[in-house]
C-alpha cells in the first residue's frame, strides 16, 4: 500500500485465480482500454464459473426482485455468508454450484447471464475493478479504477476500445453505487480500522457484525428495527423520510447506513433526540457521581 494511504479499499475485482490478476495501473475516467466480451469469444461463460461474487446491498435488493423473492429467501436460496477479511465484517457472496463452489452460477445459461439485467455489480464491472482511497489529511475519499487481466478471458484481445467512463454507463454501475456508498464507506473505514483492533481500540462485537449484516443483506428486518421498535422514539428521522422508507429500500438503506456509522464510529450521520440525550447525559453523571 503507498505510504501515504490512510484507507484503501479493493472492491468489485471479480478473480478466479489467487495470483494476482490485477494492473496495478490506476485509471481515470477518460483512460482508455480495450476489451469486449460477446458470445463469440471462445471463453464465453468462463468467468461465470468457481468465481467469487461480494453481493453488495443493491445486488440482493435486484435479484430478490428479479426472482420475486424476499431478500431473505433469495440469500437462503442463493448466497453464503462469509468473513471478508480486510474489514473482519460479514458479507453475502453468490452461491456457486459444484464442490466447494467450483462450479457454475446458478444463473449462468449456455446463452450467458439468464439474470443479466439485474446481474451484481461486482458482474457489472468486470474486468475492472474500484478502489476508494483516502489520502492522509485529505477531506474526501477518492476513488479510481483498474484493470484485472485473468489469462483465461479473451475479452483483451478484443479491438473495442472504451474509457473508464464509457464503460461505467455501459454497464450502468453508477445507481448501484450510490446505494451502496455508505455500505462501502462501512468496509472501508474497518479496513483501515482493523490493524488498530477495531473502533476506538476495540474489536466488534459479534452483535454488531450482526446488526451489519442485518442491515446490508436483509431490508425486512430492517425496516421491522427502524419501524416496530424505539428506533424512532430515539433518532430524529423527519416525517417525510419515515413515509418514504415505509415502502422505499433503498432509502432505507440509506437510513440503515447512517444509523450504523452513528453508532460504530460516533459520526453525525443520524442524530438523537434531544430528550433522549439529555437523558443519557444525566445518566452518565449520576454514574459518575456527578451533581
Ligand atoms: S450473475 Fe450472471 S454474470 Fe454474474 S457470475 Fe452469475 S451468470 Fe455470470
Ligand atoms: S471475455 Fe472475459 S468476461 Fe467475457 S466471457 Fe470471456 S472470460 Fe468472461
Amino acid at each position: 500500500m503507498d505510504k501515504k494511504t490512510e484507507e484503501e479499499i479493493i472492491f468489485a475485482a471479480r478473480a478466479k485465480s489467487v495470483d494476482s490478476p490485477v494492473d496495478p495501473v490506476r485509471l481515470k475516467a477518460e483512460d482508455r482500454f480495450c476489451f469486449s466480451c460477446h458470445g463469440g469469444v471462445s471463453c464465453w461463460n468462463k468467468c461465470c464459473h468457481g468465481t467469487d461474487v461480494v453481493l453488495t446491498p443493491m445486488d440482493i435488493l435486484v435479484l430478490s426482485r428479479h426472482l420475486g423473492l424476499r431478500p431473505q429467501e433469495f440469500l437462503l436460496e442463493h448466497a453464503i455468508t462469509a468473513n471478508w477479511e480486510k474489514a473482519d465484517l460479514p458479507v453475502a457472496k453468490l452461491k456457486m454450484t459444484g464442490v466447494d463452489g467450483q462450479g457454475a452460477c446458478p444463473f449462468v445459461t449456455d446463452a450467458g447471464c439468464s439474470v443479466y439485467e439485474d446481474r451484481p455489480a461486482t458482474c457489472r464491472y468486470y474486468p475492472l475493478g474500484l478502489a476508494t482511497v483516502k489520502m492522509k489529511g485529505a477531506k474526501d475519499k477518492e476513488d479510481f479504477h483498474f484493470l484485472v487481466k485473468e489469462s483465461h478471458c479473451k475479452g483483451h484481445e478484443e479491438d473495442k476500445q472504451l474509457s473508464v467512463k464509457e464503460f461505467r454507463a455501459e454497464q450502468e454501475v453508477d445507481y448501484f453505487d450510490r446505494v451502496n456508498r455508505g455500505w462501502m464507506d462501512v468496509l472501508m473505514k474497518m479496513a483501515s480500522w482493523k490493524t488498530l483492533g477495531g473502533p476506538f481500540g476495540k474489536d466488534m462485537t459479534p452483535q454488531t457484525k450482526f446488526m451489519f449484516l442485518m442491515v446490508s443483506t436483509d431490508v425486512d428486518a430492517l425496516r421491522r428495527f427502524v419501524l416496530d421498535t424505539k428506533f424512532l422514539e430515539i433518532y430524529e428521522v423527519d416525517p417525510e423520510t419515515i413515509e418514504v422508507i415505509k415502502t422505499d429500500d433503498e432509502a432505507l438503506l440509506q437510513v440503515g447506513f447512517e444509523w450504523f456509522k452513528n453508532v460504530t464510529f460516533n459520526e453525525s450521520t443520524i442524530k438523537m433526540k434531544e430528550k433522549v440525550l439529555q437523558k443519557a447525559i444525566a445518566k452518565a453523571r449520576e454514574d459518575i457521581g456527578a451533581a
